[in-house]
């Protein structure tokens, strides 16, 4: 069955750029032109409350690399990737120390397809030891769920930890899936505000001659700092870069700059002032050339999906 967003018990957090998405889905088709010049300008409109200076420090962790489900121009590449999950002692380390560096105001589990993780329990674990009352989330595509035993949906209910399904136009139980969440009083939300019926492309551009500030403060993602192995970056998408140069033989440059070792800043000021700029690596992200519209579909690995 097709789940639509919105739909029964499942929450969706209310944002400005999710609430114009929404609208703008139903009013304008989102191949046109006209969509995208609205589209821009509500991240743009949106990018000064979203990108200021946070108080307390708020990620995404980076668990698994690669995915179960393979999209096409996926955002984390993770369909180049042959599996690669976190060290749980790795994630342990860097948990502990940014909690020592400051309050944990949010964190989410995510990947790839963070389900995929071989010891999920124990993240979860780990997570809530250390963050005691930070809000902690595991996003998932939901192709997994069904499959995760009583005692993975009692972890996320002991450990508080809400499970958030990005709405991709795939087959789901969500009826089961929101019986399970019942059951074990577990929250579950949609992850976008939006459907995931059509993909957005922001092309990644070779020359790396585009302004940094410019695409940051157009880009949608730029309040996604993410951390995996003692790297916080300010989104996935520097992090990921690896596996694409892997795979295609490419040099998208990730220098000092586009991330802070979190075991060597002096304090979480530090990090939130890092956090919501721009870097080097932004200059390769063709925000002009973006493309909105784009059907979801499974990859053919073509360079073009991201290029
Ligand atoms: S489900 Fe998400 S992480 Fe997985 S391939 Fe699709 S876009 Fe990428
Ligand atoms: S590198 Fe900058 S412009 Fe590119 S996706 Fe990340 S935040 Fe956006």
């Amino acid at each position: 069955m097709l789940y639509k967003m919105g739909e029964k018990k499942i929450y969706v957090r209310k944002t400005f750029l999710g609430n114009c998405r929404r609208l703008l889905e139903k009013i304008v088709p989102q191949t046109t032109d006209l969509y995208k010049w609205l589209y821009l300008n509500a991240v743009r409109f949106s990018s000064k409350k979203r990108n200021e200076r946070k108080k307390y420090l708020s990620f995404k962790y980076h668990t698994v690399d690669g995915c179960n489900l393979n999209c096409s121009g996926c955002s984390t590449f993770s369909p180049l990737v042959d599996n690669s999950f976190v060290d749980a002692k790795s994630f342990e380390n860097d948990i502990k120390h940014i909690t020592k560096l400051g309050y944990v105001e949010k964190m989410e589990l995510i990947g790839g397809e963070a389900l995929l993780h071989p010891n999920i329990l124990e993240l979860i674990e780990i997570s809530r030891k250390y963050i005691e009352k930070g809000e902690l989330s595991l996003v998932t595509n939901g192709i997994l769920l069904l499959k995760k035993d009583e005692k993975f949906w009692e972890s996320c209910r002991k450990n508080k930890i809400g499970i958030k399904i990005t709405p991709y136009p795939i087959k789901l139980d969500i009826d089961k899936i929101l019986e399970f969440a019942e059951k074990y009083d577990v929250n579950l939300g949609y992850y976008y505000g939006g459907s995931k019926i059509h993909f957005c492309k922001y092309p990644l551009n070779m020359d790396g001659r585009g302004d940094m500030n410019k695409n940051f403060n157009r880009c949608d993602s730029s309040c996604c700092a993410t951390l995996r192995d003692g790297k916080m970056y300010i989104c996935c998408r520097t992090y990921s870069v690896k596996f694409f140069n892997e795979y295609y033989g490419q040099e998208f440059k990730v220098l000092e700059k586009d991330y802070k070792d979190i075991y060597a800043v002096k304090d979480a000021d530090e990090l939130l002032d890092f956090m919501c700029k721009a870097t080097p690596f932004c200059r390769y992200c063709d925000l002009d050339k973006s493309k909105f519209g784009i059907p979801w579909g499974i990859t053919k690995k073509e360079i073009g999906e991201w290029i």
